[in-house]
């Protein structure tokens, strides 16, 4: 029997939360950029140990009917990289599901929780599952929303409990409860993070994926700027991301 460990990262101290490890978890190899690049590269900045796991391979991600979608997987995978590093991430984990078919299954939710043991994150980042219509003009990809669901599943009631995936206990992880869930791609912002200084990393991690970018970088750059400039004057900063907060403990 060992002693509850109450001074660790793993306590309810509010700094050693905002400086815990980071976990973020999202559906198709671009979509961490979008939805919270800045703040993921503002916090590797900082110094904290960010992490990404990518829950599809991507391999419909193009419009061109001859593309092999193998190799697009391995484009894909590659880029998925290249952004990462970009960012300053410490590690990234792209999962062999196929795009366009992820289901929020047993299966995945084993990958999630396993991930969550090992990297033991004080804040997990996804993509909030309710937000469906964005302003009349589109609806959020249904990989996106199950990967909402997912990743919350994942955190509770899944990491934190020892009956849940029990073999990982077998292999030495521990159950792991993370103190905050951020959901970007939200309808329902309850915070707006300063990511002043950090626009310009998020684009350039987003061209990274040059396979999703058959046009060029200039529309999402504008398009970018336009939602962090909104966001920050919530706030009163020059660029923001918006995110809805979940305090778990
Ligand atoms: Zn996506």
């Amino acid at each position: 029997m060992s002693e509850p460990d109450t001074v660790s990262p793993d306590g309810d101290d509010d700094a050693a939360i905002a400086s815990g490890p980071v976990l973020a978890v999202f559906a198709h190899p671009d979509d961490c950029e979008i939805a919270a690049g800045g703040t993921l590269a503002k916090w590797a900045s900082a110094g904290r140990e960010v992490h990404l796991l990518v829950l599809t391979n991507g391999d419909r991600g193009s419009q061109d009917r001859n593309l092999d979608r193998a190799e697009l997987a391995r484009i894909r995978a590659q880029e998925t990289a290249d952004g990462a590093r970009i960012m300053g991430m410490s590690s990234v984990t792209v999962l062999d599901v196929h795009d366009g078919d992820l289901a929020n299954t047993e299966e995945i939710r084993a990958e999630v929780v396993r991930r969550i043991r090992q990297v033991r994150p004080t804040v997990v980042v996804s993509c909030d599952p309710t937000a469906w219509f964005f302003d009349d003009r589109y609806y959020n990809h249904s990989d996106h929303r199950t990967a909402g669901e997912i990743a919350l599943d994942a955190v509770y009631p899944g990491a934190g409990n020892p009956h849940y995936f029990t073999d990982h206990l077998d292999q030495g992880l521990e159950p792991h409860d993370a103190a905050r869930m951020w959901l970007g791609w939200t309808l329902e912002p309850n915070h707006h993070e300063d990511v002043t200084g950090f626009l310009d990393t998020k684009v350039r991690a987003l061209a990274a994926h040059a396979s999703q970018l058959a046009e060029g970088i200039a529309f999402f750059e504008e398009e970018l700027e336009k939602e962090a400039v909104s966001a920050g004057e919530r706030i009163g900063a020059e660029h923001a991301e918006s995110f809805r907060v979940l305090e778990l403990r």
